[in-house]
């Protein structure tokens, strides 16, 4: 029975076949990996993907040279919005972050996930 703070779902059929399947991909990379770690993850990175898709078209690129990427954001007046790549990592310099909308779309970019291969 699931603990104070905890819910128990269900997955069978088709569902559950196919997410066996990834996670054992998934688990031969990451052999700590559980199953429920492996299903709550995924659903938490689906879910920011499509707030990231949602909110992508109200920003657009306005140049990306070196290690300086400029957006703007409709949503903040068309403010220009600074991201900055530093040691293969994105930082949002206008917010102070991480991980905003800015990051994740910058992220998205093939001239930056290419930058951050090499
Ligand atoms: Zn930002």
């Amino acid at each position: 029975m699931p603990q104070p703070g905890q819910r128990t779902i269900t997955f069978s059929g088709k569902v559950l076949k196919k997410l066996e399947e990834i996670y054992t991909l998934e688990k031969n990379k990451n052999p700590s990996l559980s199953f429920a770690s492996f299903v709550s993850e995924s659903a938490l990175i689906e879910l920011e993907r499509r707030q990231i898709l949602k909110e992508a078209p109200l920003i657009s690129l306005i140049s990306l040279n070196d290690d300086t990427i400029i957006l703007k954001d409709l949503r903040k007046n068309n403010r220009l919005i600074e991201v900055q790549i530093k040691n293969k990592n994105l930082k949002c310099i206008s917010d102070d972050k991480f991980d905003c909308i800015h990051v994740g779309f910058t992220l998205a970019l093939p001239e930056v996930r290419k930058a951050l291969s090499n």
